[in-house]
């Protein structure tokens, strides 16, 4: 097992060094959003271009770039998001969303109503990829508005995106 924690504990330590989409975008056209976890002061910005906007969830963030900072935990995290909702639609962010809370033992209502039970992990887990580092953080709950900044930002800025 120490074996798979450090290999996760590299994954997360090589995007807190080297951050995907790290950046800005000319905001507008890019939605702009800020997230704050005042529990740790980890701040994160994010920059969505959303192609065909009217869409809903057929619309796709054809551009993402992660700005702010705070503890290695927010900040690979969001890295990793970034990467892996980089020309995904909409729709697919939601699932991935809520394969990564349900990772972190957030069920939301509603949402969970429809798609219980999850015997879909095998899936949500393929699709997480590097994701799947910050597994180990469901252990330290204080952690978990960390590891979740990111994506309730991301949510924030692609809800703005459909309303404009
Ligand atoms: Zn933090």
């Amino acid at each position: 097992m120490s074996g798979l924690e450090d290999l996760y504990r590299e994954i997360i330590l090589d995007h807190y060094r080297s951050p995907r989409n790290r950046g800005e975008l000319e905001s507008p056209p890019a939605v702009r959003v800020e997230g704050f976890n005042p529990l740790c002061g980890d701040e994160i910005v994010v920059y969505i271009d959303v192609d065909d906007s009217a869409s809903g969830d057929a619309a796709v963030v054809t551009d993402i770039r992660i700005g702010g900072q705070g503890c290695s935990i927010s900040q690979s995290s969001a890295s990793m998001m970034s990467a892996a909702v980089k020309g995904r639609s909409i729709g697919e962010i939601r699932d991935l969303t809520k394969s990564f809370k349900s990772m972190m033992s957030i069920h939301e209502e509603g949402l969970d109503a429809e798609t219980e039970p999850q015997e879909d992990s095998a899936g949500a887990e393929l699709k997480l990829g590097d994701l799947e580092a910050l597994r180990g953080v469901v252990k330290f709950p204080v952690r978990i508005k960390c590891a979740t900044l990111g994506w309730n930002t991301l949510q924030q800025g692609i809800d703005e995106a459909l309303s404009s």
